[in-house]
């Protein structure tokens, strides 16, 4: 069959870049396809030109040297050297209208007692209340870790699956262990789609994807059809959904229940000299509009600080928003000397999710199609690169 390439990756986010990556390594020709008019998805570092380029993440923040599949790529790009170690700053609660210390909300000797259970409670299948109110203790979980997974996950947590977060991975001893770039985590996916083995094109929709003999058709809202042998999505599952063609019913059917959260992403800009607040990296709210606010602080910069406050979607309008996000900082409104709102989407797994991956994985077996994201083994960089890796092998072989 004759195919304009080897490999189309619909969505330029860090599931489809590496997932571009990793065929383009094997010398097939690549094309991947976003709808927006940037890549990265959930890697957003905001610039402010006007503010002398300072940047705040908007998305993902940090790296780990436990993060393999990302650094292989980091390797192969020459940007493993250029790491940034992060400043080791900590994070507070924010509860009742001030800042906490986050043990203030522990009970130790609850905690102490709950523990050793984490050596016999199985984690496979349960929800991250069960679980974790069982090897900590409930008080423990309703005062302190309920608000810290869902500061993490930005979104409801009780019924996250528990066997999805915090999974141990070997770390690279040689690398910082949490680790940014001067320019943000952006850094990663532009110096991806920027290799000339891989062509990347943005404002690209792709309105539905048709078998074509032993490839696919992909055809593009508003442009023509593009042919491929194999192709990947590495859209959020309700995109992919929507994608799968006919001929997969039953790996649509697999993926079809799995909802998403929204995230309405404030990040705010301060003049160092506006802020009596002291360094820190974030903060955990309790019960309230926001579910977690990250700062720049982890890469000081000499004239300006930067937040993004995670905002639970439909709660406070954008005024109310920037008001609230300005008197927890201690700081009056008019002070915000650069503002922008982005909105995340992260999937909202729940128990039973490994069941559906693995129904998933039985009807695209045999397939030229690769599935691939944030909501396989987890929602981190690199349980989507691992799952964009094992997709690559799949389709490609090893
Ligand atoms: C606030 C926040 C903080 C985080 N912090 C960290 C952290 O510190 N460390 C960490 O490891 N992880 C972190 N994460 C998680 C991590 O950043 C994300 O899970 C990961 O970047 C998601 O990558 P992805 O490619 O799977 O999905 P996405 O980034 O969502 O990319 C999917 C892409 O597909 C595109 N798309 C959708 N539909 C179509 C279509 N029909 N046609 C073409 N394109 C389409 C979208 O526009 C998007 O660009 C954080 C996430 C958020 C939101």
């Amino acid at each position: 069959m004759s195919t304009d390439f080897d490999h189309i990756v619909i969505g330029a986010g860090i599931s489809g870049l590496g997932a571009a990556h990793f065929s383009a390594r094997r010398g097939l020709s690549t094309l991947v396809l976003e709808s927006s008019d940037r890549i990265g998805g959930c890697l957003n570092s905001q610039h402010f030109e006007t503010l002398g380029g300072f940047w705040t993440e908007a998305g993902g923040h940090t790296c780990f040297n436990s993060y393999g599949n990302l650094l292989s790529i980091l390797d192969d790009l020459g940007l493993t050297d250029r790491v940034q170690p992060k400043v080791k700053v900590g994070y507070s609660l924010w509860k009742n209208g001030k800042r906490r210390s986050i043990l203030s909300a522990l009970h130790v000797l609850e905690a102490a007692r709950s523990i050793p259970r984490i050596f016999r409670e199985p984690k496979a299948g349960r929800g991250v209340v069960d679980y974790y109110g069982t090897v900590l203790g409930q008080r423990n979980y309703r005062d302190l870790l309920r608000h810290a997974f869902q500061a993490v996950i930005c979104q409801p947590a009780d019924d996250y699956p528990a066997e999805v977060l915090f999974r141990r991975k070997p770390r690279r001893k040689e690398v910082i262990k949490a680790f940014t770039f001067a320019e943000g985590l952006s850094t990663i996916p532009d110096a991806i789609a920027a290799q000339s083995s891989i062509e990347v094109r943005t404002e690209q929709r792709v309105s539905a994807i048709e078998p074509d003999g032993e490839g696919f058709r992909i055809r593009v809202e508003n442009a023509g059809a593009i042919r491929c042998a194999a192709l990947t999505l590495a859209v959020p599952p309700d995109a992919a959904t929507a994608l799968l063609p006919k001929s997969f019913e039953t790996a649509r059917e697999a993926i079809a229940g799995i909802g998403m959260a929204e995230i309405e992403t404030l990040v705010l800009i301060f003049r160092t000299g506006d802020l009596e607040l002291k360094p820190l990296a974030g903060l955990i709210a309790v019960d309230d509009a926001f579910y977690s606010a990250v700062s720049r602080d982890f890469l000081p910069d000499e004239n300006y600080r930067g937040f993004a406050f995670h905002f639970r979607p439909g709660v406070l309008c954008r005024e109310a928003q920037v008001a609230r996000a300005c008197a927890v900082l201690g700081v009056k409104p008019e002070r915000v000397a650069a503002q922008s709102l982005v909105y995340n989407r992260l999937p909202a797994l729940r128990r039973g999710h490994t069941d559906l991956v693995q129904r998933l994985d039985v009807a695209l077996s045999g397939k030229r199609l690769g599935v691939t994201g944030n909501w396989f083994f987890g929602v981190s960089v690199e349980d989507a690169l691992t799952r964009s890796r094992a997709e690559s092998d799949r389709l490609f072989g090893v």
